[in-house]
């Protein structure tokens, strides 16, 4: 069997599935990020994200906006778990025959995001390879009253995600700025039960939460925002990139946070979640998982 015939998902499962950890790991694979015992009232957030060219990135959309991704989707991940974001280490595979001004410009990208969300870049590695690389592992730390897994969904939360999805590789896919602020924000004011950042798309990361937490799901199809960038529904749900943010609150609360929502970043209210995992469909304007 080759790794094609598995798929992604069942590969991190099956690497995953003879790996113990400690007492000192309070989540490991199967977040946003993995939690680690830190101090009393805090965790250690740590994760780590690799861009590939080719698969993840052209050559020539340059390094600029690569190396701003590159640390930017890492952030993403630190934000879905609540957190802030405090040292990266870069590995870097590079062809010996890539033009330096390539380089300079990565990590300018990095720099800039990393001045922009305090970040301090703090070591990593460089090797010759035969296509860029770049893979960049972050630390952050989250206050442990403000932790959010993906595991906490409630049945009769209601489901919100921000921004508008669909259609990022038109160009948003390598230029975004992570939905840190806003994530503090939710932590620190409401009760968020769930959250999780849209990298493979809407439905596929809701369906994360979900299965963690035992739930099923209702999207009211009309409320669920689709980019000016998008072809069409589908497209919104399914396509990956967004690094939105798809998180769930009790009801009540969600009615406050709409009401105090301080962002111009767009925030839209598009279901509920279920006491059942069982797929019901039929319904018009209605997906259920
Ligand atoms: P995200 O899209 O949020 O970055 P992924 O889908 O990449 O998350 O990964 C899901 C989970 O699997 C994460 O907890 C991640 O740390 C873990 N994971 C991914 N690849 C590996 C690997 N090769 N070995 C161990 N854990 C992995
Ligand atoms: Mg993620």
């Amino acid at each position: 069997m080759r790794i094609k015939d598995l798929g992604e998902f069942s590969l991190i499962k099956r690497l995953a599935k003879d790996i113990k950890s400690s007492a000192r790991v309070i989540a490991g694979i199967g977040d946003d990020a993995a939690v680690l015992r830190h101090t009393r009232d805090k965790y250690l957030l740590f994760t780590s994200d690799m861009l590939v060219e080719g698969k993840h990135f052209r050559k020539t959309s340059g390094g600029y906006l690569v190396g701003k991704k590159s640390l930017s989707v890492n952030i993403s991940d630190i934000a879905a778990m609540g957190g802030v974001p405090m040292f990266a280490v870069i590995s870097l595979g590079v062809p010996p025959s890539l033009d330096l001004k390539y380089v300079d410009a990565l990590y300018k990208g990095i720099r800039d995001v990393a001045r922009r969300f305090r970040i301090d870049l703090v070591g990593g590695d460089t090797v010759a390879s035969e296509k860029i690389v770049i893979n960049v592992s972050l630390l952050g730390e989250v206050e442990k009253k403000n932790l959010v897994l993906r595991s906490g969904a409630k049945q009769g939360d209601a489901i919100f995600v921000t921004g508008a999805l669909g259609g990022s590789l038109k160009g948003k896919h390598l230029d975004f700025i992570p939905r840190l602020e806003e994530a503090r924000f939710l932590v620190k004011n409401f009760n968020i039960n769930s959250m999780i950042d849209v990298s493979d798309g809407l439905f596929s990361d809701l369906d994360h939460i979900l299965k963690s937490s035992r739930k099923g799901a209702l999207v009211y199809e009309k409320a669920v925002p689709i980019s000016k960038h998008a072809k069409d529904f589908k497209s919104a749900v399914r396509d990956g990139e967004d690094f939105e943010l798809v998180f769930t609150m009790p009801r009540a609360e969600g009615r406050k946070l709409v009401k105090k929502w301080p962002f111009k970043t767009r925030l839209s209210e598009i279901g509920k979640v279920c006491k059942d995992r069982r797929k019901i469909t039929g319904a018009r304007g209605y997906t259920h998982f």
